[in-house]
């Protein structure tokens, strides 16, 4: 089968190369890969910014159809539509696992960076990490579950945004578009920001139901949030773009006692006024890949319509133009590019 390969350590080093089928082990079930989302840490693994282990498939944002069964699997079958959770043979026993925090385990290997992921023809994950399609969603969207997981998962479970929050959130990329939708689902009222490079994605935000959109570059979004918020700031930030200046007016904007919450990565370290965290008493959160409630919670609010997904798929492209794929993100011409094995 065709694959997208990070074949070793360092910069670059991504193939698009032949490699066996893989054979589904007990607790495995084999997926056919349907659609395949690129993530920004797709971008970060190739530039060597996040940890992979090669050789290595890429990947971690799918659907597919299951095409084989491994030793044990009770309640999948051959011909569900499916999407997955990360993890893969998460240890069961450390505190993490023994909390439902399957993303923090100690053992922990993830799908597209230590173990084989969807940048595929087909892939194998666990049975117990995959969740069914719902009826009402195509394998396109189902490809963009995963992370609204994240997002549901960061907004809803570890931020708790609630309702009459004011909430600012830097970067209209994917996750900051999706964090937007899960903040107005749970009530908030929702400011986004971004550059002039990113007029399309405001327009979209605005599209979405974000209730404001703001060109950093352009406007004083400082003075707009204190003018909603009768001249605290914002209750809560979420920085979604893994920008230094980004995360820095992240702080300004913030309210003292607010919360900061971090979903973009940075892949490198960053210059950033920690004292501000000290003299505005905030609370700061991370947010790292999801859990089976962040997942549960993402497709109910899909399913009612809540979230919508479509509108963020801005590009679909055969599994062999991966490169092209790449390089839409780096020139920001894409939004959610989606790769199609087997087209
Ligand atoms: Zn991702
Ligand atoms: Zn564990």
């Amino acid at each position: 089968m065709k694959a997208v390969v990070k074949t070793e350590p360092g910069y670059g080093h991504v193939e698009y190369m032949d490699i066996p089928e893989p054979e589904p082990g007990p607790g495995m079930v084999k997926i056919q890969v349907k659609a395949t989302g690129i993530c920004g840490t797709d971008l970060h693994i190739y530039r060597d910014e996040f940890p992979s282990v090669p050789p290595v498939i890429l990947g971690h944002e799918f659907s597919g159809e299951v095409v084989a069964l491994g030793p044990g699997v009770t309640h999948i079958r051959v011909g569900d539509r499916v999407m997955s959770e990360l993890p893969v043979a998460p240890c069961g026993r450390c505190r993490y696992c023994k909390t439902g925090h399957l993303n923090l385990c100690i053992d922990r290997r993830g799908l597209g960076w230590s173990a084989n992921g969807s940048f595929a023809e087909y892939m194998l994950a666990e049975e117990q990490t995959l969740h069914l399609v719902p009826d009402s969603l195509d394998y396109e969207q189902a490809a963009l579950c995963e992370p609204l997981a994240v997002a549901s998962y960061g907004v809803i479970e570890l931020t708790g945004v609630r309702a009459g929050d004011t909430v600012y959130v830097a970067g209209p990329g994917p996750i900051g578009l999706m964090v937007s939708q899960a903040a107005k689902a749970e009530g908030a009222t929702v400011v986004i920001g971004g550059v002039a490079a990113d007029l399309s994605r405001l327009a979209l935000a605005k599209e979405l139901g974000v209730d404001l959109t703001v060109n950093i570059e352009d406007e004083d979004v400082d003075r707009m949030l204190r003018d909603l918020t009768g001249g605290l700031g914002a209750d809560v930030v979420f920085e979604c773009s893994g920008a230094e200046p980004a995360a820095a007016l992240c702080l300004d904007v913030v309210r003292k006692g607010g919360r900061y919450t971090q979903m973009g990565l940075f892949g490198r370290p960053v210059r950033l006024n920690v004292d501000r965290l000290v003299v505005k008493e905030l609370r700061v959160q991370g947010v790292f890949s999801s859990n089976w409630r962040a997942w549960d919670r993402a497709l109910r609010l899909v399913r009612q319509g809540r979230v919508r997904l479509s509108p963020l798929i801005s590009h679909r492209l055969p599994l062999s133009a991966w490169r092209e794929a790449f390089e839409l993100l780096w020139q920001r011409k894409g939004l959610k590019v989606l790769l199609i094995p087997g087209a």
